[in-house]
């Protein structure tokens, strides 16, 4: 009964760890309740949060001197509470952001409000269908970081896995949407953020894994809450976290590493993203992504058909099909197949179906 569900977020968990919860609900191990009615401070919930941070750790290779941090407030905090924390005691540093698409420039817009920043590149002359150039970064050899958005939700742009830019300055990543999808050398980042209703688990947990050298540097006058050394020294439990969706990732960890870790479900990743760019570049024109081909998403896959006339028909025919959540964002228009690591390399089959046969009635 459950649909092929291509929504950007929140979006699909993986089956076996959502069964794994209804059966948990009421009474997790023998506790006699489940994980979100007990106290963060116990002793169960402490051995759940400790084995989430150790599996995540272990998935991504974690540096010993790099602090994971379980908070809140989505990624959207995380826009300001970055410059709050990064630009100095006294918060007169400077950053530069690197603009390749919505999420981008809303980070660089917000940060505007909290120091100062510029705009060491931007893509948006070309609408934020490529990636800049070597030669087009421009960085300020005296920021205090670098900031990027490594996959470009609405847009479809994603850097490669290895980001190769020069720069100066720690670089300082939004990777919301495309986290846990594929390895990534974390020595290579200051810091790494992104909520976690993606690839991660349930809306209400935001990640930061943070290099302890940046932590201690929040300007003086912001709350506690946000200031990450504070939050570290805490065990990410100055107050009471978002414990239920904790336990939830925790899960998703587990059932990655089942998956052969994040080699193995980058490699499933692969595979659907090729299938679903072959269906578009096949069409002969019928599907369009515009995306330069080095940097088109794994993970987020918008495109547009030539005849605009035929969405509502395409929208209301892939639901009837049990295909959800593939209408574009609204800023973007046309269609949008996000594709993470919850949706089954089956589910990408039936979307590819689903589209040649809309595209063989309707071409
Ligand atoms: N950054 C990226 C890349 C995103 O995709 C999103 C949400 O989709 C956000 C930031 C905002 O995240 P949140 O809703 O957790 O604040």
């Amino acid at each position: 009964s459950r649909v092929w569900n291509f929504s950007a977020g929140p979006a699909v968990l993986p089956l076996p760890v959502l069964e794994q919860i209804r059966e948990e609900l009421t009474d997790w191990q023998g506790a006699g309740m489940g994980v979100m009615e007990m106290s963060h401070r116990g002793k169960a919930f402490t051995g759940i949060i400790e084995a989430a941070e150790a599996d995540l750790r272990s998935l991504l290779g974690v540096p010993g001197n790099y602090r994971v941090l379980f908070l809140q407030g989505g990624a959207t905090q995380q826009f300001a509470q970055i410059p709050l924390n990064l630009l100095g005691t006294g918060g007169d540093g400077s950053a530069d952001y690197i603009v390749t698409g919505s999420w981008s420039k809303k980070a660089f817009g917000e940060a505007a409000r909290f120091g100062r920043v510029r705009c060491a590149a931007s893509t948006e002359a070309d609408r934020f269908t490529r990636l800049p150039t070597a030669a087009e970064y421009a960085f300020d050899p005296a920021a205090a970081y670098v900031h990027l958005c490594t996959n470009e939700t609405i847009h479809g742009v994603e850097f490669p896995a290895e980001v190769t830019m020069a720069t100066p300055a720690p670089l300082v990543a939004d990777m919301s949407s495309h986290l846990l999808s594929r390895p990534f050398d974390v020595s290579r980042f200051g810091l790494i953020y992104g909520g976690a209703q993606k690839n991660v688990g349930p809306a209400g947990l935001t990640l930061v894994i943070v290099r302890d050298d940046l932590l201690g540097k929040a300007a003086a006058h912001i709350p506690s809450v946000m200031d990450y050394a504070v939050m570290a020294a805490n065990g990410s439990m100055l107050n009471t976290p978002p414990t239920f969706a904790i336990y939830a990732a925790g899960l998703v960890f587990k059932w990655l590493q089942a998956q052969g870790g994040l080699a193995g479900i980058a490699g499933v990743n692969a595979q659907k993203a090729a299938l679903l760019y072959a269906c578009i570049d096949g069409s002969g024109g019928f599907y369009r992504n515009n995306i330069a081909a080095d940097c088109r998403s794994r993970m987020n896959v918008p495109f547009t058909l030539s005849d605009p006339a035929l969405d509502a028909a395409f929208l209301a025919d892939s639901q009837a099909a049990g295909l959800i959540g593939l209408k574009g964002h609204k800023s973007f228009g046309g269609m949008r197949a996000s594709i993470y690591n919850a949706l089954p390399l089956d589910g990408v089959r039936v979307l590819v179906d689903f589209m040649n046969d809309f595209a063989k009635r309707h071409g």
